[in-house]
């Protein structure tokens, strides 16, 4: 596997390009200011109506309308909602693709099933960091930096992947590494990923243990801190130095209850289910499913955020944050920028 560091990108190749980013949502307020603050020439594409724009404007960086900006840029990366990327792909940014521009992605959704075919002499590139926009802006601001894919499915003009690794080292990627890998590796285990471990597992994990404490007649707060609060403390220690470290930290009898009642838990059933889900993500009937729900207005995806975030846990999650305020204080999200 080709990993990229500094010393290995040669930031010229960025350095001449105009480049815009498509969007002001998580990745797109991250990819701007860091482009923006490594000297890169960035504006930012966004509808004519955005609430956004306010933001940007902010930052000093331009904005211009998506169409305006695909049309003036060199480098467009699309940092637009991937349900949405075809149709704005379609009526803005293909109008003003040149022969020789570089069409860039953070994730190979939109390209890797086919939802947008690019002319032949347009270079399509990716660079995904791996982790979420607001923690990209935030280790960059620090000086460090988040892991970042890089990948082309199309280098018509010869300079697509050098354009690409500068993008990257621009963002702060190389800084941490820039792995090499291709779009349908980077979709399926992204997508994998986040369903299975991520996002889906891990919040549903933690739901069902909250759950069991309470049905049991223990205190919310109680359920709270020890089956959600203390996953970051847990987690930190992984992210330190893998599970070992963190088996180095507890005690000797967590260690022992993590190997025999983690086995019972996340069992053949859970493994065999993984494998269905890793199934429909290759056969790219997850991928239908959720452009389907999208087509037919979304209903089914608005109940579901809805019933989670009524879920008794946030209420109980959101008091005993109010007591830690350094959990504010150091917040990575802060809505009125991004
Ligand atoms: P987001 O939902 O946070 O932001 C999307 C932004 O797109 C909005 O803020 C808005 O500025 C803009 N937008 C929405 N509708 C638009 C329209 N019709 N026309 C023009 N602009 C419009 O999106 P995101 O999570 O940053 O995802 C962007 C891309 O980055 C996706 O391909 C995603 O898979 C990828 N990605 C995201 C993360 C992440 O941390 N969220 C991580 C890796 C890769
Ligand atoms: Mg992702």
């Amino acid at each position: 596997m080709q990993v990229y560091y500094e010393d290995d990108i040669d930031r010229q190749w960025i350095a001449d390009k105009k480049v815009a980013v498509i969007g002001y949502g998580s990745q797109g307020f991250a990819h701007a200011n860091n482009l923006r603050d490594s000297g890169v020439e960035v504006a930012v594409g966004l509808r004519p109506d955005s609430a956004s724009a306010a933001k940007v404007k902010e930052t000093g960086i331009p904005v211009l309308d998506t169409a305006a900006a695909a049309a003036w840029a060199d480098a467009i990366m699309m940092l637009v909602p991937d349900h949405l990327q075809s149709e704005i792909y379609a009526r803005d940014i293909k109008p003003g693709l040149a022969a020789g521009n570089n069409l860039m992605f953070a994730h190979g959704f939109n390209i890797h099933f086919g939802m947008i075919e690019p002319e032949a002499d347009v270079d399509v590139t990716m660079v995904a960091p791996k982790g979420p926009g607001h923690t990209v802006r935030r280790q960059y601001e620090l000086g460090y930096g988040v892991p970042c894919l890089v990948a082309v499915a199309n280098d018509a003009s010869g300079s697509g992947k050098n354009l690409a690794l500068a993008y990257a080292a621009a963002i702060g990627g190389a800084r941490a590494g820039v792995i090499e890998t291709n779009f349908r590796e980077e979709t399926e285990t992204d997508l994998f990923g986040e369903q299975s471990v991520l996002c889906g597992g891990l919040t549903h994990l933690m739901q069902a243990g909250y759950e069991t404490l309470i049905e049991a007649g223990y205190a919310p707060e109680m359920a709270y801190f020890e089956t959600i609060h203390e996953v970051k403390l847990i987690v930190d220690l992984i992210y330190e130095g893998g599970m070992s470290l963190m088996r180095y930290s507890v005690s000797d009898t967590a260690e022992y209850g993590d190997y025999v009642s983690g086995a019972r838990l996340i069992d053949d059933r859970i493994k065999g289910e993984m494998k269905k889900i890793l199934a429909e993500i290759q056969d790219g009937s997850f991928a239908r499913r959720w452009m389907d729900e999208n087509r037919s207005g979304r209903q089914g995806f608005l109940n579901m955020r809805s019933d989670h975030a009524g879920h008794q846990l946030e209420e109980v999650g959101a008091k005993l944050r109010s007591m830690m305020p350094w959990i504010a204080k150091e917040r990575l999200v802060d809505k009125s920028k991004n």
